[in-house]
């Protein structure tokens, strides 16, 4: 049981490492290809606390332009 976590655990690090290497577009191109990544947008101020927007654009509340989330399923 401890050895599975710990292949878990190296996996998901790899996967980390594997991910914050790659440039930004790498990244588009992998979101369109895998369908893995979900783009979402929030307000850098989170004017509307934990409020995430599909599309990007500006805080309804405070006007400023939405920042790029990156969730991952
Ligand atoms: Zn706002």
């Amino acid at each position: 049981m401890k050895l599975l976590n710990l292949l878990l655990l190296s996996a998901s690090l790899t996967f980390a490492v594997s991910c914050t290497n790659q440039s930004p577009e790498t990244k588009k191109e992998q979101a369109t290809k895998a369908d893995q990544q979900i783009k979402k947008y929030e307000c850098p101020h989170h004017c509307i606390a934990g409020k995430t927007y599909d599309n990007p654009g500006k805080c309804p509340v405070c006007s400023r332009t939405l920042a790029e989330l990156e969730i991952k399923r």
